[in-house]
């Protein structure tokens, strides 16, 4: 016999965990299917896990209302209030304040396995939510009516409409032929966790140069000893040598290429270098079927927004459905799921053009572009209207369209 649902979301990373709370606070019965155990083996500071996300304010505003920020232990969560942003090959140079800019901080970093954590803790109270964890789908059949599956367990799920979880990689978005529009960033980015010589004063520091593009991300101290979290981006070849050196070698490189506003003093999580690509499905849904956060989209982390751009898919979808509950409609009918695409694809495409700009801009050296680049910063720096701006769409508190 079928379990009846009324979703089944395929992935428990953080976009398809945080769909399940708050649909499932809406009254819908989930399944939840993920090949992960769901037990996140955290490391302990001053140790961090080397993959972290800088979290907006209105990201965090969706997870405290899903209940699971709450849960995030306090000694795992460094705030930023600040950010400076510097060309290496340059005088340009830019600095953000949350105070100058009315919010109360620009965001919080948080490591991802400490936030899937809270997030699956949550999920373990919902009498609404059933987790398959360990578990794939192994068959699935879509229709306007609705959506049967077989899992690799032998389980049989029944749903009015399944929600693609599943990360960049996405099997449910390539087995239901989405197309996607996707190109190579030229760019590996080295991520990692170090301790340094002094306190990072909550600022985010992100450098543009001959080195690369890279930031150091505030994360909380221990004992006096200072830490942050690194994404170096850089291309394919550079990241190779960058992964071979020892890491007293790697840790001078860094200083260099922070302009020594920090020494390096340790590496505290392993370096791991992730290939960079852009991806996006030109449609997010099909009769029966909706993509979510890296399912449907990839964009560069320079400015730290690919999960937050997945919470916005979320906050849109669960909108949608919920109100397509109330009035009593079919949740996989494409009617229905075309309206969480016509809410997010114009906002996700145009932050992935202008990441592409960045991209282009801040990762070249060639000399006029470095000249043009550095007086557009001077100029930016000087104008807060439109810093304001920036920092208001970073935050999730303003939209392109
Ligand atoms: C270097 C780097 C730095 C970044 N920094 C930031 C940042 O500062 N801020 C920010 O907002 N974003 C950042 N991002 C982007 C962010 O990490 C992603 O957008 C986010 O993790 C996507 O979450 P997701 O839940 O969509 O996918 P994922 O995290 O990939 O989760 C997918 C889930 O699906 C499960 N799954 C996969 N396949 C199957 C299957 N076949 N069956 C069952 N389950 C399956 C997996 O086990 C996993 O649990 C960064 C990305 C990179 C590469």
């Amino acid at each position: 016999m079928a379990k009846q649902y009324d979703l089944i979301i395929v992935g428990a990373g953080m976009v398809g965990s945080l769909a399940a709370l708050l649909l499932a606070d809406s009254s819908l019965r989930i399944a939840l299917v993920d090949k992960h155990s769901g037990d996140y083996v955290l490391s302990t500071p001053p140790s961090y896990d080397a993959r972290v996300s800088a979290i907006s304010c209105q990201s965090k505003a969706l997870l405290e209302s899903a209940g699971a920020w709450q849960k995030i232990p306090k000694e795992r969560l460094a705030v930023y209030n600040n950010m400076v942003v510097w060309d290496g090959l340059g005088e340009g140079y830019i600095d953000f304040n949350a105070r100058k800019t009315n919010l109360p901080e620009l965001g919080h970093l948080v490591e991802n396995a400490v936030l899937c954590d809270s997030l699956m803790a949550e999920m373990r109270l919902s009498s609404n939510i059933d987790l398959y964890l360990a578990d794939e789908l192994e068959t699935h059949e879509l229709s306007e009516s609705g959506v049967k599956a077989t899992l690799l367990s032998g389980q049989q799920l029944e749903a009015q409409a399944i929600i693609a979880a599943d990360g960049a990689l996405s099997k449910l978005r390539t087995h239901n032929a989405f197309d996607t529009i996707e190109w190579d960033y030229g760019h590996h980015a080295i991520v990692s966790t170090i301790e340094v010589d002094k306190e990072h004063e909550n600022t985010a520091w992100q450098s543009f140069g001959e080195e690369g593009v890279l930031a150091f991300l505030p994360l909380p101290s221990v004992d006096d000893r200072h830490f942050v979290s690194i994404v170096w981006s850089v291309p394919p070849k550079d990241a190779e040598q960058l992964m071979m050196l020892d890491d007293q070698a790697f840790c001078e490189r860094l200083g260099y290429a922070i302009s020594h506003r920090f020494t390096v003093l340790d590496i505290a999580t392993k370096r791991q270098s992730i290939p960079l690509r852009q991806r996006h499905a030109k449609q997010y849904v099909k009769a029966g079927i909706a993509l979510i956060g890296d399912a449907a989209h990839t964009i560069h982390p320079l400015a730290g927004q690919g999960a937050n751009l997945g919470f916005g898919d979320v906050k849109a979808l669960v909108d949608v459905l919920a109100k397509a509950h109330r009035r009593g409609e079919t949740l996989g009918a494409s009617k229905v799921l075309r309206r969480y695409q016509r809410a997010r694809m114009l906002d996700n495409i145009a932050m992935a053009a202008g990441m592409e700009g960045f991209k282009r801009l801040f990762g070249s050296q060639q000399p006029l572009l470095v000249q043009l680049r550095n007086s557009g910063m001077a100029h930016f720096h000087q104008s807060t209207q439109l810093k304001e701006k920036l920092v208001a769409r970073a935050a999730g508190l303003s939209s392109f369209s």
